[in-house]
């Protein structure tokens, strides 16, 4: 048996948030009614003309910061040449030979992966098949086509084949995701589509230089469907080679119900899309004062706001790394931070990467769209801290605020449901005391009993005191109250 080495590539195209398309003003926003944001220019009526956005190419000189991207003087635009009916020139604008920015690199874990290039080029129109009459498109009746997407701008960004499993792949893809988050350029939704990942995967036998057949794996809606697509595809891979047959070098669709890849097409060569240069554009020639200004303007990496969050919060990496590679969340939290009392770093940190990421998971939600604001879970951790609350109970109010419950208030809902715990040591001592009068005979087999007797005894007394405070009492006065009653007369 050979071991095999996996060598993988990713194709990552970020649709980048800018106001208007690349060539024309028509407006770049998902989920508008099909068909209203077009133009001559997106449609590709004859005469119309291409002029290039200036912040698409602002955000494009910001990732190729980010990577430490070579930035070449001069880039060029190029016409791709192919007919499909969600691309209504026949060709589509983008870059080839001369991209924007070439050969960079991101840092995943301990390992550098290479950056081949990120060019711009316009995005396509979508395509749904409808209706289930068995027709030859997809089983499909029809299709229709909405051509809102096309000309939005894309920066797909190519890395070299330096990943080295399923897992690095899905971690080089979280990495370049946070990073496209933090400088702004994308709003990274990739359930909208707003970042697609192609992947490129072959074999090697294990400590050969030389590279495989590669197939192109398409069709991977999230994190997860990528890395079992490229596990399922690694595998059968291998039992082809084991097997004495060859890979195929085609483009493979993931079917992520079937758990498996099929084959699509064979792969395209780049001539065959007679690529030439596009002639209805200038070169493009971001000056040396435009790159030392978008220098000047790059916020924090997202591995130095890790870092720091860790220090400045005293909390673990895995904490720090769910906080900054969950979209939006590294904000929710710091935000809360702010409007908290002094130290509540590591609290905050902990309902956020718990409570509230189970709560984000479970509903799909983005953080920016809770009905709990930052500064209502900074209300929640006080509530805890002033001894309003105890744990249980403001799980109970963070569940409610999740829910919309008092405004998303947790003071509301504490103050509309009586939820605040009872410290208060008459009211404590009076259930302990009424709790013990109640069952003498197993509070005379406490004080007689070993150890073991003793705690399941006094377990069963806390349940009951507890019951008896409908859930609201102080557990550190309880605690210190029954042991005192206990020990006493
Ligand atoms: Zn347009």
């Amino acid at each position: 048996m050979t071991a095999w080495e996996t060598v993988i590539g990713l194709e990552v195209h970020c649709e980048l948030a800018t106001e208007t398309k690349l060539f024309c003003g028509c407006r770049n926003d998902f989920g508008a009614e099909p068909n209203t944001y077009v133009c001559p220019v997106c449609l590709g009526l004859p005469g119309s003309l291409p002029v290039l956005n200036e912040r698409a190419v602002e955000f494009a000189l910001r990732v190729g910061e980010a990577l430490h991207c070579d930035v070449p003087a001069e880039s060029i635009f190029h016409r791709k040449n192919y007919f499909y009916p969600d691309m209504p020139k026949n060709f589509q604008i983008s870059q080839y030979d001369e991209p924007v920015c070439g050969n960079g690199w991101l840092t995943v874990g301990e390992r550098r992966i290479g950056i081949e290039r990120a060019h711009l080029e316009e995005d396509t129109g979508k395509t749904s098949h409808v209706g289930g009459g068995g027709g030859r498109i997809h089983g499909a009746d029809h299709s229709l086509v909405d051509y809102n997407r096309a000309g939005v701008p894309l920066l797909e960004i190519v890395s070299k084949p330096d990943l080295r499993s399923p897992d690095e792949a899905r971690a080089y893809v979280a990495e370049l995701r946070s990073v496209l988050e933090a400088i702004g350029v994308s709003d990274v939704k990739m359930e909208e589509g707003s970042l697609r990942v192609d992947a490129n995967i072959s074999l090697r036998p294990q400590g050969s230089d030389k590279l495989g057949t590669r197939a192109e794996i398409k069709n991977m809606n999230s994190l997860r469907s990528l890395a079992r697509a490229l596990e399922y595809e690694a595998e059968r891979q291998a039992e082809r080679l084991e097997a004495g047959e060859p890979v195929i070098q085609e483009t493979r669709h993931w079917d992520e119900e079937a758990g498996r890849t099929h084959s699509l097409r064979s792969k395209e060569e780049s001539h065959d899309y007679r690529y030439f240069p596009e002639p209805d554009l200038v070169p493009l020639l971001p000056s040396e004062e435009w790159r030392e200004q978008v220098r000047a303007g790059m916020p924090e990496m997202p591995s130095v706001r890790k870092a720091r969050l860790m220090s400045s919060w005293g909390i673990s990496e895995v904490d720090a790394g769910v906080l900054v590679g969950t979209p939006g969340l590294a904000d929710y939290a710091e935000a809360a931070v702010a409007a908290a009392p002094a130290g509540a770093g590591r609290d905050v940190a902990n309902w956020v990467t718990g409570d509230l990421m189970a709560h984000l998971k479970e509903s799909g939600a983005a953080p920016s769209a809770l009905p709990l604001s930052p500064g209502g879970l900074a209300e929640l951790v006080k509530l805890v801290a002033d001894g309003t609350l105890s744990r249980p109970l403001a799980k109970e109010v963070l569940a409610a605020a999740l829910g919309g419950a008092g405004g998303g208030s947790p003071g509301a809902i504490v103050a509309e449901r009586g939820l605040a715990q009872v410290s208060d040591e008459g009211a404590l001592a009076a259930a302990v005391q009424a709790v013990l009068d109640a069952h003498s005979a197993e509070v005379e087999r406490y004080r007689g009993g070993d150890d073991k007797d003793r705690k399941k005894l006094r377990g069963f007394f806390m349940g009951k005191v507890m019951a008896e405070m409908k859930g609201k009492g102080n557990p550190q006065v309880l605690n210190r109250l029954l042991d005192e009653a206990l020990a006493g007369s």
